[in-house]
């Protein structure tokens, strides 16, 4: 397997898996919204973002891209992996001020920024969807993105831990910060 498959591999398996645990999280709550947070602009950054592209070529989407709607059906988004990283990002006021304490809304937040940690400073200062050809597929760093998936694989199980029971301890802290800076408004 070449280092670039490897990539595309441990990509898409943490994706899928964040995917997963946001989805369920959020679902509660978008569920019952009638606000649309899906725009096809966001969309569009999978379609011109060459490393997303030859994700999809590995895991297809659901259904066709439509030059209106983006990924967007009426059961919702038909890309189960190869999302821009932004589509993870935005967690809304709603879910946001519903959390129990800062505590909750920081791990929530570490975990809305994952997939994006993961693909930081893949080619040089470059994010991995910011890679214009896939020419530079080239310049990837495998190192530096084994670094960033334990980075995030670390963060990811500290997340596990802390909505499975709650408890938070410094070490789980220190993950999460790799991700997020920990804010001083959160004393334990
Ligand atoms: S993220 Fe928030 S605003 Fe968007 S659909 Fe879900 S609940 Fe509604
Ligand atoms: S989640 Fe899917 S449908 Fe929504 S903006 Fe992202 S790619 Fe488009």
């Amino acid at each position: 397997m070449s280092e670039l498959d490897c990539i595309i591999a441990s990509y898409s398996s943490f994706e899928i898996r964040v995917r997963k645990m946001l989805t369920a999280f959020c679902n509660p709550y978008c569920r019952v919204c009638t606000n649309l947070c899906c725009k096809s602009y966001f969309c569009k950054e999978s379609i011109s973002a060459p490393f997303l592209s030859l994700i999809r070529e590995h895991f297809p989407a659901l259904l066709p891209y439509n030059d209106s709607r983006g990924w967007l059906t009426e059961t919702g988004c038909v890309l189960g992996v190869g999302r821009p990283p932004i589509c993870y990002e935005f967690i809304c006021d709603r879910i946001a001020d519903d959390q129990p304490d800062l505590l909750h809304e920081y791990v929530l937040k570490v975990l809305s920024r994952l997939v994006s940690h993961l693909g930081k400073n893949a080619a040089g200062h470059c994010h991995l969807v910011e890679i214009v050809t896939s020419d530079e597929f080239s310049r990837i760093s495998y190192s530096r993105f084994r670094k960033r998936l334990f980075e995030a694989e670390n963060a990811f199980s500290a997340i596990i831990s802390f909505f499975g029971n709650g408890r938070v301890t410094n070490e789980m802290i220190s993950a999460l910060a790799k991700v997020v800076p920990k804010p001083k408004t959160i004393v334990l």
